[in-house]
């Protein structure tokens, strides 16, 4: 790692030649520049580069671009349970549809399981991934948990409602 001394000592030879660097070496020095007087000082005489307003200027942008990815993520978040909720609904509604009294008691709640397997692993796998694309790694783990919770007590809950 880098550390300020290593970059204050190349600031100084490379700020004669500011002028000629590539944008990428500009900026490590400008970053430099914000914390070191003395590198500041030679930076403005030579590149006639005001350090100040340039940083509140960075400072403005990424912070709607923050807001707009907090709202993002928090939609999302919102989406990805909506539709857990959508499909977990969907499937005991079916559950109770097929219902019946006249069927043994342990068998009814095979179906039930039937469902999940079938519907809400496939469902809960393609929001996993889609999350994991999205990088939003707090709610992969969350709704991890979730699904595991749903899988392993989704039926238990509703054999308590039947
Ligand atoms: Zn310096």
């Amino acid at each position: 790692m880098a550390r300020f001394e290593d970059i204050h000592i190349l600031c100084q030879e490379l700020i004669p030649i500011y002028n000629e660097l590539e944008e990428d070496a500009k900026r490590v020095i400008e970053k430099h520049a914000e914390e070191c007087e003395s590198c500041k000082e030679q930076l403005e005489s030579v590149g006639n580069i005001e350090i100040t307003p340039k940083e509140m200027n960075h400072n403005q942008a990424p912070m709607k671009r923050f807001k707009k990815l907090f709202l993002f993520k928090r939609v999302n978040t919102l989406l990805m349970f909506f539709i857990r909720v959508i499909v977990l609904g969907l499937i005991a509604f079916d559950f109770s549809q097929h219902f019946s009294a006249d069927v043994p008691y342990g068998i009814q709640f095979e179906g039930l399981r039937a469902s999940l397997v079938l519907f809400y692993i496939p469902l809960a796998f393609v929001l996993l991934m889609f999350t994991w694309f999205l990088k939003n790694m707090k709610l992969l783990l969350m709704s991890l948990l979730v699904d595991l919770l749903v899988i392993y007590f989704f039926d238990d809950l509703i054999r308590l409602i039947v």
